[in-house]
């Protein structure tokens, strides 16, 4: 039923901060760069030559093979990208449609809370049931896997998970796979794994794809999209990885949905992985000095506290020492600052006691910022 789904609170957030004619935007969830020269021009080379009909359902097989070595190198798994990858309009595009391939009505799908929004609009989209898990900060907001088998019934279809994870910059380690891969072979349950935001990592020791694990990639589907990495959010490319049998599924419901992601889109896209990479290092060299900053700057703030993101550009600050919710810190700031943040509960009731600060923004913006916060929670407790 449609009229259950929400517009996200995220939305909701900025549309409140368009009453005010100067406002420091701290919601945004895509990067504030454009996508590199040599992108654009592909882009644009792809119209002159005219590649702008429809493209195969699954994509331009050129961007499906860079894709695959891609996967084959950092994760050292093979997909074969006749048939084990599908090109889609955004990682959102490939969420959906897998949900949608895979789900029964009545069909139970897991999901770690904090969560990102859309996770719950797509499963109930998809007439599944969400079964949300808490992650907590004293986990390094990774999943309890005592929780995660309590979680798990007859009508578990899948687990979906989001490392590095939005809204709370934590990536979850190996470890944390090996006992998830465990649960979810021993119950033959799916794994959506979305690694949007892959490419924003700060250390790659860090990070493992589950798909990587022995027996994992027969029932994992990797999700992943070039508007993070390569600040592409309106290009709308994403893809998915897996199984023959759901990837043609997917396919095949994006036949029926939007025929193929936009050619030109491709043909750029495909540019973004072959072409030089200095832009990208550029851009996560950016958000790691930014990082820094904000991270310094809020643990210099009294009552706020923040662990260090791993990835991705948010800060998920912990505010519970005010004695206020996060969405009553979020308007007040607003109100009295014009600084707009994200409420922890646009990600779920778990994400009460926090707010999500993107640093997708100038790092003159975090510096001013960072001070009317600072204003706000001393005049307030002071
Ligand atoms: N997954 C997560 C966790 C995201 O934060 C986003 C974008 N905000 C997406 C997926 C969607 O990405 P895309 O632009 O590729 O559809």
């Amino acid at each position: 039923n449609s009229k259950e789904i929400q517009a996200s609170k995220i939305r909701k957030m900025f549309n409140k901060s368009l009453k005010y004619d100067k406002v420091i935007n701290f919601t945004l969830g895509e990067p504030d760069f454009t996508a590199s020269q040599n992108v654009v021009e592909a882009g644009c080379q792809a119209i002159m030559n005219g590649n702008t009909k429809y493209s195969e359902n699954a994509g331009i097989l050129p961007l499906r093979q860079e894709i695959s070595k891609i996967l084959l190198k950092e994760y050292e798994v093979y997909y074969n990208p006749k048939n084990e990858i599908t090109v889609t309009v955004g990682a959102m595009g490939a969420l959906y449609l897998t949900l949608k391939s895979i789900l029964n009505p009545g069909d139970e799908v897991i999901i770690c809370e904090p969560f990102w929004t859309n996770y719950l609009q797509q499963v109930k989209m998809c007439g599944g049931v969400p079964v949300l898990i808490s992650c907590k900060e004293e986990n390094d907001f990774m999943l309890n896997l005592q929780d995660l088998e309590n979680a798990i019934t007859k009508k578990t279809k899948a687990i979906l998970l989001n490392s590095p994870n939005n809204p709370t910059g934590s990536v979850l380690n190996l470890e944390n796979l090996k006992g998830i891969a465990q649960i979810a072979q021993k119950n033959k349950v799916i794994v959506i794994s979305d690694e949007v935001y892959k490419g924003i990592l700060y250390d790659d020791k860090d990070y493992s794809s589950i798909a990587s694990l022995e027996g994992m990639k027969e029932r994992t589907i990797v999700i992943n999209s070039f508007s993070k990495e390569y600040a592409m959010t309106g290009w709308r490319i994403g893809y998915a990885a897996g199984p023959e049998e759901i990837i043609a599924n997917i396919t095949k419901l994006q036949e029926n949905v939007s025929a193929c992601a936009a050619m030109p889109c491709q043909y750029a896209a495909l540019e973004a992985l072959r072409g030089s990479q200095d832009f990208k290092k550029f851009m996560l060299n950016q958000y790691r000095q930014r990082r820094d900053r904000i991270i310094k700057r809020i643990r210099e703030i009294p009552r706020l506290s923040c662990k260090s993101p791993k990835g991705t550009f948010y800060a998920f600050v912990n505010i519970k020492e005010l004695g206020i919710t996060s969405d009553e810190f979020a308007d007040k700031l607003l109100e009295s600052k014009q600084v707009v943040v994200v409420p922890g509960t646009a990600f779920g009731d778990g994400g009460e006691g926090y707010v999500r600060i993107s640093y997708a923004t100038s790092m003159e913006m975090i510096e001013r910022g960072l001070e009317l916060i600072e204003e706000f929670v001393r005049e307030m407790i002071e």
